[in-house]
C-alpha cells in the first residue's frame, strides 16, 4: 500500500516524546498486523535532507484505529523531526506498508497460561507493543503477557500512565518498568536499575523457559537482548527483534 495521509500532531506522551497521527484513506485493517512499521516521507519536504526525507515508525495503534494510524519518536532535532514539530495539522504525508515480521505468534487461540509472550521495549521501543496489547489482550485473555520496558529516568518513559492503566485493567498484563536513572523520587510501581534476563526469568518463574520473546528498540539494545537471551539457553527461533535502526 501507498497512499498518502494527513498528519496530526498530538501531543508529548514522555520528555521529548511527540505522539502523532496520520488518516490515511486506504483500508489497511485486513493487512496490518500489529508490531508492523510504515514507511513515511513529507509531500513537500521543506529542507530537503542528505539523509532522506523517509523514515520508518512502528505503528503504535491497533488496527481496530483505522482510519487512524498512531506513532511516537523521540525529538532529535533532525530535519525530518522538525517538521513534525512544526508542521500543521492537515499536512500531507506520504505512507507506504505496512511491512515487517515482528508479529505475535499464530495459535495464540490455544496457548497456554504456562507460554507467556515476554516484550522487552527499549525506551521509545514501546511503539510496536502498544499496538500489539491494545489488539491482544482482550482477544487472549488467557496468554500471559509480560512488558518490560526500560528507560534511563522516569520523565523520559512513554505512555507512562496508560501502560499503567492498561496492567491495572487488563489481568493478563504484567508490567515491570525499569529506569537506570533516578531524576525524581521513584514511583513505587517502578524500579531502578538494569534489565536482565535474570531479573525477567525471576518475574516469569518457571515458564520463562516456554516464552517468546520480542525485543525493541535502539539496535545495540535489541542485539545484547538478544544475545544475553540466547545465553540463558532461550532458542533462537523464540526471539523476534525489532531494531530500530537510525537510533545509536
Ligand atoms: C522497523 C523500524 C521501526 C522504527 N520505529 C520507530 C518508532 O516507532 N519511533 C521512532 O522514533 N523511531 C523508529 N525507528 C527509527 C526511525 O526510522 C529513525 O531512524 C529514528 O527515529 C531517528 O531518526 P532521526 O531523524 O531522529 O535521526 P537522523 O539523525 O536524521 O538519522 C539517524 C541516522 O540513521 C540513518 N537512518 C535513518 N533511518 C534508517 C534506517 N531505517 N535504516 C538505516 N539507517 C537509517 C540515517 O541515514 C542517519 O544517518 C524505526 C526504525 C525501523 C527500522
Amino acid at each position: 500500500m501507498e497512499t498518502v495521509g494527513s498528519f496530526s500532531r498530538k501531543g508529548l506522551v514522555a520528555e521529548n516524546t511527540l505522539f502523532f497521527q496520520i488518516e490515511i484513506p486506504q483500508d489497511i485493517k485486513d493487512r496490518f498486523i500489529p508490531g508492523q512499521y510504515v514507511h513515511m516521507e513529507w509531500v513537500t519536504p521543506v529542507a530537503p535532507e542528505e539523509k532522506g526525507d523517509g523514515r520508518d515508525f512502528s505503528i503504535a495503534s491497533p488496527p481496530e484505529e483505522w482510519p487512524r494510524l498512531s506513532f511516537a519518536t523521540r525529538l532529535t532535532g533532525s530535519a525530518f523531526k522538525k517538521h513534525l514539530e512544526d508542521f500543521p495539522d492537515g499536512t500531507p504525508i506520504r505512507v507506504s506498508g505496512p511491512y515487517g515480521e515482528f508479529t505475535l505468534p499464530s495459535g495464540l487461540e490455544e496457548r497456554k497460561w504456562n507460554e507467556p509472550v515476554v516484550l522487552i521495549a527499549g525506551g521509545i521501543g514501546i511503539t510496536p507493543f502498544r499496538s500489539i496489547l491494545l489488539h491482544a489482550l482482550g482477544r487472549f485473555p488467557s496468554v500471559p503477557f509480560f512488558l518490560f520496558t526500560t528507560n534511563r529516568t522516569v520523565k523520559s518513559i512513554p505512555f507512562l500512565d496508560e501502560l499503567r492503566n492498561l496492567a491495572r485493567n487488563q489481568k493478563n498484563l504484567f508490567l515491570e518498568q525499569i529506569v537506570s536513572k533516578t531524576d525524581i523520587p521513584l514511583p513505587p510501581d517502578l524500579e531502578s536499575g538494569i534489565l536482565t534476563p535474570d531479573r525477567m526469568f525471576e518475574a516469569i518463574g518457571e515458564r520463562a523457559k516456554n516464552g517468546d520473546y520480542y525485543i525493541a528498540g535502539t539496535p545495540s539494545l535489541v542485539s545484547s537482548f538478544s544475545t544475553a537471551l540466547e545465553g540463558s539457553h532461550i532458542r533462537h527461533e523464540r526471539i523476534h527483534a525489532d531494531p530500530f535502526f537510525g537510533y545509536p
